[in-house]
């Protein structure tokens, strides 16, 4: 009876005409751990329906829940739409629903949007910056009626067009909205996170919320929003802004910061141009730098230049030097707190400050009434209780497949890897000739996507693989990741494409975990190749990850949650690209003996066949 359910007077619906294989057993367990607040881990494929499956169950939920909420966080402001989109669907099934949004604070500015203006400043500086404009009473901050809709242009232009601020509408809606969407930092940012929680009866009470964190698989995103950086450039701009800007401040507190930032300039050019991340002894960072600074004189410094800047360029206006307060207050802060748990590297231009142990951030989840964390590729219960920090009862959920099973088939050649040590010439020759010749074996009109290790094994295989096929003659059509290619950009070429394409990517990468390429609802991806399996390079920040690691869980789980783990979940993600629907057959190839290994085999839940190239077939 689950289309229509009675709840406290109401119905709340099934939007969708009917379910898709073992959603009603999941929406089950799910009711039954929300009722007794236990935290709940769902694993599932693509096409199982995940989102839609805990929209409903937490709408039934809350429906008999007063007070209580749900903050459903996602990696990005493009991950917003699709949940919108289903609470649009839910919401037409059952009006009484409101539900909002909160991406970053410059990008619902409505100043920002009424001049169309571009803003290249941080989200912690244009918090900032609002402050100071909502206490000059600058900003239309009104309460409005919007109803549903499906986009965040639709409520952006909406509210704009309703004179507010909509950044501003979307939180006065917080009191009657049963869900709250927002981007990883409102959550795991501590600056930006207190624009939304307050835990003195404010606006949100952690306690009365259920925190949904989807793609909870991408630890490295989730705790890029509470790591720091700070690079030479933003320094040397500090200095520029002190000399210019030391009209509003004293000439003893202008000489202290400068003294202080050409300390810190000088310490930085050692690293300059590090190529990995290179470890920096933490005590000396803070005895030799952090220390010498007066931390509150530097805050109040910046602070003031900052404000004489807004005064001058308004909402453009970002001070440098309160970056780099910032930068040292929180190292400061997680010294003295964190020590084992934090440490400093020097990478590039750039200082960074990150976390060994994400649990001090993630563990917060433990205060909420209770979280749901979803992927389609969720780490293990063990790896959710150590690495998250999760305290509480755990409900895990693992739906392996809902597509068939022989729709998928695996294969493994044992003649190539991409261990470091094999790196040879001879080894990335076979990798390009496996490539070529697994596309001759594909049907044109399918795409072979292949994810590279790294995008230092691209570059070396590529010329090779260009060479090869030239001799070939085929019509191959090569689309080649970059650190700055766009997904939309992709989705154009292959569009307009006429010939048998190769998406060239790297695992781990925009298009490895976030390109879905469909026509009539069926994949256009026919084959996957893991070219090597994308173990992570060797850094100081990887040892230091996995040393803290082993120190609190040994040294087989250390290794597990550092190096295994990650590359597991980047191999299933670029396998997933392929099988979106009941009606997608895919191959996936593991250009890689190591996958092989009991383990890997084991955590991957395949049964691959051995594969090798033909002899004297290829040029
Ligand atoms: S309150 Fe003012 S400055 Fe802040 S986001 Fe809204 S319109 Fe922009």
């Amino acid at each position: 009876m689950y289309d229509n359910i009675q709840k406290q007077g109401l119905a709340v619906m099934w939007p969708y005409p009917e379910f898709r294989r073992k959603q009603k057993e999941v929406i089950d367990i799910i009711d039954r751990a929300l009722d007794k607040g236990k935290i709940v881990g769902l694993n599932a494929p693509t096409g199982f329906g995940k989102t839609i499956v805990v929209l409903y169950s937490l709408t039934r939920f809350l429906e008999k829940s007063p007070g209580k909420k749900c903050l459903y966080v996602v990696r990005t402001k493009n991950e917003v739409r699709p949940v919108l989109k289903e609470l649009a669907l839910l919401k037409s099934k059952m009006p009484e629903i409101k539900y909002t949004f909160l991406i970053a604070k410059r990008d619902m500015c409505f100043h920002r949007l009424r001049t169309n203006q571009e803003l290249w400043i941080s989200s912690e500086d244009f918090i900032e910056t609002c402050k100071d404009f909502r206490s000059k009473n600058l900003c239309p901050l009104k309460r409005i009626e919007i109803e549903a809709y499906s986009s965040i242009t639709e409520f952006l232009e909406e509210a704009v067009k309703k004179n507010s601020c909509p950044w501003y509408a979307s939180k006065y809606m917080f009191d009657e909205a049963y869900f709250i969407i927002a981007t990883y930092p409102y959550l795991f940012n501590p600056f930006i996170r207190q624009s939304v929680f307050s835990y003195n009866g404010g606006v949100l009470n952690l306690k009365d919320v259920i925190i949904v964190v989807d793609e909870a698989h991408n630890l490295e995103s989730v705790i890029q929003s509470s790591d720091r950086s700070l690079s030479i450039k933003t320094v040397e701009r500090a200095l520029e802004e002190l000399e210019k800007y030391s009209f509003v401040i004293s000439n003893l507190d202008y000489a202290h910061c400068r003294d202080f930032l050409l300390s810190l300039l000088d310490y930085m050019g050692k690293y300059r141009g590090a190529r990995k991340y290179i470890r920096l002894n933490i005590d000396y960072v803070y005895g030799q730098l952090v220390n010498i600074v007066d931390l509150d004189l530097l805050g109040r410094v910046s602070d003031d230049i900052r404000r004489a800047k807004v005064e001058m360029q308004g909402i453009r206006a970002r001070s440098y030097l309160r970056s780099v307060w910032r930068f040292i207050y929180y190292f400061e802060i997680s010294y003295t707190l964190h020590y084992e748990d934090v440490g400093i590297f020097a990478l590039g231009e750039k200082l960074e400050l990150k976390l060994l142990n994400p649990a001090i951030i993630t563990s917060l989840l433990n205060e909420s009434y209770t979280a749901i964390l979803m992927s389609g590729t969720l780490p293990p219960l063990d790896y959710l209780r150590d690495v998250y920090g999760l305290k509480r009862d755990i409900e895990y959920i693992e739906i392996k497949d809902v597509f068939p099973p022989e729709n998928k088939r695996y294969f493994c050649a044992v003649d190539v890897t991409t261990k470091y040590k094999t790196r040879t010439f001879e080894m990335f020759q076979k990798i390009a000739y496996y490539i070529l010749f697994i596309r001759t074996k594909i049907p044109f009109d399918y795409i072979v996507l292949v994810a590279y290790p790294s995008y230092d094994v691209m570059r070396k295989v590529l010329p090779i693989y260009n060479n090869i096929k030239e001799k070939i003659g085929e019509n191959i059509i090569d689309i080649i990741e970059s650190e700055d290619t766009k997904i939309d950009d992709v989705i154009r070429m292959v569009e307009s494409a006429q010939g048998g394409i190769i998406i060239h990517a790297v695992a781990g990468g925009k298009l490895t975990e976030g390109i879905e390429l469909t026509r009539d609802g069926k994949s256009l991806i026919g084959a996957v190749i893991i070219a090597g399996l994308p173990f992570p390079e060797p850094n100081d920040y990887l040892e230091a990850f996995l040393d803290r690691m082993s120190q609190l869980y040994g040294k087989e789980k250390g290794w597990e949650y550092t190096i295994l783990i990650p590359t597991i979940i980047k191999v299933r993600q670029a396998f997933g690209r392929a099988i979106r629907g009941p009606s997608d057959v895919a191959s996936f190839f593991i250009l890689d003996r190591r996958a092989l290994s009991k383990k890997i085999i084991k955590i991957l839940n395949i049964k691959p066949t051995i594969v090798s190239l033909p002899r004297g077939k290829l040029p």
